[in-house]
C-alpha cells in the first residue's frame, strides 16, 4: 500500500494560492493603526505626559508615578476602543520567542459589577509566576519571583484582542533574565561612551543611538507535508533525508519570480506588520529552494528587535493560513544553504550623523576612521566573545557551510577603506598643522569612500557595507539582542579606553586632533588581524586565522566559557550591562539549552529510526529475500546465481544499513543516558556536542542511504524533494 506520504504530496500540489483582499486605503493610511504611536498618543494623552513619555523613550529620563498613571489610563482607552479585551506584559525569556501572559481589563466590584481597569503601577511592573523560565540559577525555587517591567521605548500594541506591552523580565534582585535588559543596557553605555568622543568634534547635546536593521531568512514548506515529518515537528529541522537530484545547483531561486502561494503569504504578513508599525521594505527568493527573505528599514536597535520578534510570530500565524508551515532553524536541509538573520548594525546620532559614514571634510573622515578602527579592536579583543553571542545548537550546523559565514570572527573593510587604514600607518606627515585647528588627513581616496561600496565579500563574519557593519554570523531563529548587545558593550567598552589615551595625550601637550589622528593608527595597526578579505570557507584562512591568534573553537559549550572569564566578567562590569552573576547564568543557561536541543534531537531520531525507518526497511528486504528464494526454485546453479546476484547484492545492503542503524541508534540513547549523568550544564552540554551530536551524523548516513534503496512507494516520510520544490 502506498505511504500516506503520496495523499500528502498530492494535496500539498493541489492547494491554490489563496487571494488576499488588502485593507481599505493606501499602506500609509493604515499603516501603525494597531500601534500605540504618537499619532494615538496625541489623541489620548495630555501634552504634558506626551513630553515626558517622549523624554522617557528617547532620553532615558525615568518616568513619574503620576505620569504613569496617566499613560494607563490613555492606553486603556485607546485598547478598549480598538476592540482589546486583555493586556500582557511581553516579554523575551532566554528560551527564545516571546513570552505572554494575558490578563483580562475586567476588575469585578460592588455586586456583580465590573470595570475595565489598566492602573500606572499594572503598566509599569508585574510580578511573574513565571519560575519555570531557564534563570541559570538567579533565582531560587523558594524565592521564584521575576518582574516584567515596562520598557517606555517601544510602544505598545495590540494583536488581535491583546494590548501588548514591552517590557524586561528581570529577577528580584533586578538581574536580567531575558534578552531584552542587556540590550537596554548596552545602548546606554555605547551612547555614553561615543557621546564623549564626539565632544572632541564639538558633537555636543546629540543623543547616540545603535540602529539595527535586521534581514530575516525563513524556508517554507507545505503545512501538510511537515506535518508527516516528525523531525520537523519536533526540532524543525530534518534529521534524515536523502538530497533531491537537483537542489540549488543551478541558482536558479534566488531572487527568481515568487511562487504565487508564497506571494500571497508574503502579501498577507505584510499587511500585518504594516498594521503593527513593523517598517517591511524588501521581500524576496533567497539561494536555497523554499528559501525566501524579509527585510524591514533599520530603526534604533531595541525597537528593530521588537520588530523582528513580532514579525517571527506572525510569520509563524500567517504561514499557517495559508497552508506553510514556516522554518526558522538555521539549518533545516543538509546540503542546501541555512538561514542567518543579517544584523546590519550602526551608531549613529538622533540627529542624523553615521559614526560609519564617511563625511566630506577631513575633519568629518578622521571621526569615521576613529570609530571605525575602535569597532576593529573591539571585534578582535572580544572575537570570541562575540562568537559566542551567535553560537547555539541550531546555528552551529549553519556557520561553516554552504554560503555561511565560518565560525571564526573576522572583519572586512573593502579594498578602499583597507588601503585608507594602511595609508594611515605609513605615513607619517599625515597631520599638517598649520595652526592648533587646521590639519590634513592626506587620504585622499576617503571623500569618495562610499561611492563604491560594491566589493562585497560574502564569506565574511562581519563586513563594513558602506555605513554600516553586517553582521553575518546571526542565525536566523536568533534574538538579535545577543548578538547585538554584545556589539554594543564591546565597542562602548573600547571607545571609552580610546578615549582615555587621547585624554592622555591631549594632557601631554599634544593637540587633540592630532592625539586622535595618533591614536587612531595605534588602534587600526593593533586590530590589523582581525582584518581578512580572502576566501573565508578555504582551509588556509583556518591554519591563518589559528596562526593570528582568532578563535577558532567551534563547539557551542566550550565557547561559551568565555562569557565568565575574568576578562569578560570586568568587561561587562566596567560598562554596567551584566554582573558577574548575570554571566555565570547566561553561560549555564545556554549551556543547558544546548544539551537539551541535542537530546531531544537524538531522541526523536532514535524513534524515527525504530518506527518509521527499520520496519520499513525490513519489510522491504523481507520482499526481496522472498523474491530470491522463490527464484531459487526456478532457477538453479550457476543460473541462479548469475541472475540473482545484483539482488542479493541489495539485501547485502540493506542489511548492512539495517544492523548499523539499529546498533547506533542504540549507543546514541545510551550517551544521552551517560551525558544526563553530568555534574555541571557546561559539563553536560559537553558531553552532548563531543559523545552525542556526532552519532546524529553517523546514523543518517545509513537511514539515508536506506531511503535510496527502499521501494518510493514504501517509504512513510517526504523526501527531500517534495519539502523543498512544493509549490
Ligand atoms: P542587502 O541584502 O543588500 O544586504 P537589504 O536592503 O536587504 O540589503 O538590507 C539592508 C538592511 O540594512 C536594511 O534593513 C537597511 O535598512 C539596513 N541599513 C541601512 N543603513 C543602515 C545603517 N546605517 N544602520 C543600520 N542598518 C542600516
Ligand atoms: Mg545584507
Amino acid at each position: 500500500m502506498p505511504s500516506s506520504r503520496f495523499r500528502a504530496v498530492d494535496e500539498a500540489f493541489r492547494k491554490m494560492p489563496i487571494e488576499v483582499e488588502p485593507p481599505e486605503g493606501l499602506t500609509s493610511e493604515y499603516y501603525g493603526c494597531n500601534v500605540f504611536n504618537r499619532k494615538a498618543m496625541r489623541e489620548y494623552l495630555s501634552e504634558d505626559t506626551r513630553r515626558k513619555i517622549y523624554e522617557s523613550s528617547e532620553q532615558g529620563k525615568t518616568l513619574d508615578r503620576e505620569t504613569a498613571e496617566d499613560v494607563a489610563a490613555g492606553l486603556k482607552k485607546w485598547a478598549l476602543a480598538k476592540g482589546a479585551t486583555h493586556y500582557t506584559h511581553w516579554f523575551q525569556p532566554l528560551t527564545g520567542g516571546t513570552a505572554e501572559k494575558h490578563v483580562s481589563f475586567i476588575e469585578p466590584f460592588g455586586k456583580g459589577e465590573a470595570i475595565e481597569e489598566l492602573t500606572g503601577k499594572l503598566l509599569c511592573q508585574q510580578e511573574s509566576d513565571a519560575s519555570s523560565f531557564p534563570n541559570g540559577g538567579l533565582r531560587n525555587t523558594f524565592e521564584a519571583r521575576g518582574y516584567t517591567a515596562w520598557d517606555p521605548s517601544s510602544p505598545a500594541f495590540i494583536i488581535k484582542d491583546t494590548l501588548c506591552i514591552p517590557t524586561i523580565f528581570i529577577s528580584y534582585n533586578g538581574e536580567a533574565l531575558d534578552y531584552k535588559a542587556p540590550l537596554l543596557r548596552s545602548e546606554i553605555a555605547v551612547a555614553k561612551a561615543a557621546e564623549d568622543l564626539l565632544t572632541y568634534f564639538g558633537i555636543k547635546d546629540d543623543m547616540v543611538v545603535s540602529y539595527l536593521g535586521w534581514e530575516q531568512e525563513y524556508f517554507l514548506v507545505d503545512s501538510s507535508l511537515y506535518s508527516l515529518r516528525p523531525d520537523l515537528v519536533m526540532v524543525d529541522r530534518t534529521l534524515i533525508g536523502h538530497n533531491a537530484a537537483r537542489n540549488q545547483q543551478l541558482e536558479d531561486h534566488y531572487l527568481g519570480s515568487i511562487p504565487e502561494r508564497v506571494l500571497a503569504f508574503m502579501r498577507d504578513l505584510e499587511f500585518e506588520c504594516y498594521k503593527l508599525g513593523v517598517p517591511i521594505k524588501a521581500r524576496h527568493n533567497e539561494v536555497a529552494p523554499n528559501q525566501f527573505e524579509i527585510a524591514p528599514v533599520f530603526e534604533v536597535a531595541n525597537l528593530a528587535n521588537d520588530h523582528n520578534l513580532v514579525l517571527m510570530a506572525m510569520m509563524k500565524k500567517v504561514s499557517e493560513l495559508h497552508g506553510f508551515k514556516v522554518i526558522f532553524h538555521e539549518k533545516p536541509f543538509a546540503g542546501v544553504n541555512g538561514s542567518g538573520k543579517h544584523c546590519n548594525w550602526s551608531i549613529g546620532t538622533r540627529s542624523g550623523i553615521g559614526l560609519f559614514t564617511p563625511g566630506k571634510t577631513d575633519n568629518e573622515n578622521l571621526m569615521f576612521l576613529m570609530f571605525v578602527s575602535n569597532v576593529l579592536k573591539a571585534v578582535y579583543d572580544n572575537n570570541a566573545l562575540l562568537k559566542a553571542s551567535v553560537l547555539n545548537a541550531t546555528n552551529a550546523h549553519r556557520l561553516g557551510a554552504n554560503e555561511a559565514p565560518p565560525a571564526i570572527i573576522s572583519a572586512f573593510l573593502g579594498t578602499q577603506l583597507m588601503q585608507a587604514f594602511e595609508e594611515l600607518l605609513t605615513s607619517n606627515d599625515m597631520v599638517k598643522l598649520k595652526d592648533k585647528t587646521t590639519y590634513s588627513l592626506n587620504i585622499p581616496q576617503i571623500p569618495e569612500l562610499m561611492l563604491d561600496n560594491t566589493d562585497r565579500n560574502r564569506t565574511s563574519p562581519f563586513a563594513f557595507t558602506g555605513n554600516r557593519f553586517e553582521f553575518r554570523a546571526v542565525g536566523s531563529s536568533a534574538n538579535c539582542s545577543n548578538a547585538i548587545a554584545t556589539l554594543n558593550t564591546i565597542v562602548a567598552d573600547q571607545l571609552a579606553s580610546f578615549k582615555a589615551a587621547v585624554d592622555k595625550r591631549v594632557a601631554a601637550g599634544t593637540p587633540a586632533m592630532q592625539a586622535i589622528l595618533d591614536e587612531t593608527r595605534e588602534t587600526y595597526k593593533a586590530s590589523r588581524s582581525i582584518c581578512f578579505d580572502g576566501n573565508g570557507y578555504s582551509d588556509e584562512w583556518k591554519k591563518e586565522a589559528k596562526k593570528r591568534g582568532l578563535d577558532c573553537e567551534t563547539s557551542a559549550p566550550k565557547a561559551y566559557s568565555i562569557l565568565t572569564d575574568k576578562k569578560t566578567v570586568d568587561l561587562y562590569r566596567r560598562t554596567g550591562v551584566m554582573t558577574e552573576a548575570e554571566l555565570e547564568a547566561r553561560r549555564d543557561t545556554f549551556c543547558d539549552i544546548y544539551s537539551k536541543k541535542v537530546e531531544i534531537e537524538a531522541r526523536v531520531l532514535a524513534d524515527l529510526t525504530a518506527n518509521h525507518i527499520l520496519p520499513v526497511a525490513t519489510h522491504y528486504e523481507t520482499r526481496l529475500l522472498d523474491n530470491v528464494a522463490k527464484m531459487k526454485a526456478v532457477f538453479s546453479g550457476a543460473e541462479f546465481k548469475s541472475l540473482s546476484e545484483g539482488e542479493v547484492d541489495i539485501i547485502r545492503d540493506l542489511a548492512v544499513h539495517i544492523s548499523e542503524a539499529r546498533q547506533l541508534a542504540i549507543e546514541m540513547e545510551e550517551a544521552c543516558d551517560k551525558a544526563n549523568k553530568s555534574k555541571t550544564d557546561y559539563n553536560k552540554a559537553v558531553a552532548y556536542h563531543d559523545k552525542v551530536a556526532p552519532f546524529l551524523d553517523e546514523l543518517r548516513l545509513h537511514i539515508d542511504r536506506l531511503e535510496m534503496i527502499v521501494d518510493d512507494e514504501m517509504w512513510p516520510l517526504p523526501k527531500y524533494r517534495e519539502l523543498l520544490f512544493i509549490r
